[in-house]
């Protein structure tokens, strides 16, 4: 029979085994030896060894379970005995905090997993304790705060419910993919996460990454995978595909199955809580683009461009693409101010708000957006950037007055009549296509068939459309010399001269 001890200090909320022993042993002037085997975690602790703990201190066998790890399921512990493909670190990470662990000893079980590389008390990162004290200490990025209280909850609850074990297994594997194939611009993310040491992140694998800073990125760039099946088919898809081509690894078995292709947009009109979420989804990836790169509205075209497009986008495909520009413009100038403006959108580009679809009644009224149309207009954001952000709305402001073609240095009969449109107008017609990469019925000259320019276009011959060319380039260049704010378009503007 084990004599309680004389000092019998209360065990921390979420205070491991081996922490607590300490405790105890310190309190009664014990080595942590006589209470716990110096060898010991906080995880596999045979039942006579924490009976002996437990009476030593008073426990009752609840109190006493609570200190190890033992009760959490596979997803959390990991498997057998070396612990692997759950949340748990491998043995040797041993994390602490860099601002309560020194001063008073406080550490937690889940900091053995990379479910919180935080301290909640304190609200700093977790460091790894070998580099302790000599870094510097960061503050947890607010989203990783909430997160964390969400993991632990989860976390306590898979002890009895499968559907938060299914949860927890299946953002692991997210998390692991993610960790093969995270980058700098991957997945996108605030600028207040930590950067991600990529070899600690490629590490992870049968454990987690050692690296509390990087497990931070990791986990609130697959956060949104949490609610949401998109975000996680779409991560786990674009994930797949990084992956596609690089060394393997780590096995297979770790990391998610591959999800079907993206679904096809619904016949039904309407938009569900999965619509509504990827919209405020889409629009948090817009912030993070504005806030990385400085998008602007003015950046848009009036034919939002396409990965796969070489020059003009197909005819046949104009009206989608005039609509994703409406809504690109609606959604940036709403990530500025606070709210889409359609009218604001169509007078950009210069033409009237009578356009409808569903695209833009999603975006219009803040409903949702189609798993399609998101990827379109993500992908179209992806172009803008790599192509260099170019200002479309000062092209067109400084385009749309120009009503006389200049001399150009080919001869005047170069340029072929159209179905009785005269030439000049055809040229600008092909100029304005051409550099605001926008139809005609946003051109000054906007009952002019965009069919007719395409005409012009083939019958012309090369040195001809060079000229073209460096003509467009030349009227852009001078005015950008002049700068002429009083030129902007105005919509009495467009309707004095057009209307
Ligand atoms: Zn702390």
């Amino acid at each position: 029979m084990t004599v309680a001890l004389p000092v019998r200090p209360v065990p921390a909320p979420g205070e491991p085994l081996t922490s607590y022993a300490a405790r105890l042993a310190d309190a009664n002037g014990l080595t942590r030896s006589r209470v716990l085997p110096a060898h010991r975690h906080d995880v596999d602790v045979p039942a006579g060894e924490l009976d002996t703990l437990a009476a030593l201190a008073g426990l009752d066998p609840a109190a006493a379970a609570q200190l190890t790890m033992d009760r959490y399921p596979p997803t959390v512990r990991g498997q057998g005995v070396t612990h692997r493909g759950g949340w748990r670190l491998h043995f040797s990470a041993d994390w602490i905090c860099p601002r309560c662990t020194p001063r008073t000893g406080r550490r937690e079980l889940l900091w053995q997993t990379a479910l919180s590389p935080m301290c909640r008390h304190c609200n700093v990162l977790l460091v790894p304790a070998t580099t302790a004290p000599a870094g510097e200490i960061v503050d947890a990025p607010r989203d990783l705060t909430g997160l964390v209280d969400e993991l632990v909850e989860l976390a306590e609850a898979s002890i009895t419910h499968h559907s938060a074990r299914v949860r927890l297994g299946r953002f692991r594997r997210l998390c692991a993919l993610i960790a093969q194939t995270i980058d700098d611009t991957w997945p996108h993310r605030h600028d207040s996460i930590p950067p991600v040491d990529e070899a600690a992140a490629r590490a992870w694998g049968a454990f987690p990454s050692a690296d509390p800073a990087t497990v931070a990125a990791i986990l609130v760039s697959a956060a949104p995978a949490l609610h949401s099946t998109a975000s996680h088919d779409q991560l786990s898809r674009e994930g797949h595909a990084r992956r596609r081509g690089t060394p393997t690894r780590h096995p297979r078995k770790y990391l998610p199955q591959r999800p079907p292709a993206a679904p096809r947009r619904p016949i039904v009109a309407g938009f569900n809580a999965t619509d509504s979420g990827r919209l405020r989804w889409f629009l948090t990836q817009l912030e993070h683009q504005v806030a990385r790169h400085g998008i602007r509205p003015e950046h848009v075209p009036a034919l939002l461009p396409h990965p796969d497009d070489d020059g003009l986008p197909n005819p046949a495909d104009w009206r989608t693409r005039w609509h994703s520009a409406l809504a690109l413009h609606m959604l940036l100038t709403q990530t500025y101010e606070g709210s889409p403006s359609s009218s604001r959108a169509a007078l950009a580009f210069g033409a009237a708000d009578t356009d409808t679809s569903r695209l833009l009644d999603g975006v219009r009224l803040g409903r949702g957006i189609s798993h399609t149309d998101a990827h379109l207009l993500g992908d179209a954001v992806t172009v803008l950037l790599n192509d260099g952000l170019i200002d479309y709305q000062s092209r067109r402001d400084i385009l749309r007055p120009i009503t006389t073609l200049p001399r150009l240095p080919v001869p005047a009969s170069n340029l072929p009549e159209i179905e009785r449109y005269a030439p000049r107008v055809l040229a600008l017609g092909w100029i304005w296509t051409r550099l605001t990469r926008g139809p005609m019925w946003t051109s000054p000259f906007p009952l002019v068939p965009d069919r007719h320019v395409r005409a012009f276009n083939a019958a012309i011959d090369p040195e001809t459309r060079l000229a073209l060319h460096e003509t467009g380039q030349q009227l852009l260049a001078d005015t950008d010399l002049l700068t002429i704010p009083a030129n902007r378009a105005t919509f009495t503007g467009i309707t004095r001269r057009y209307g």
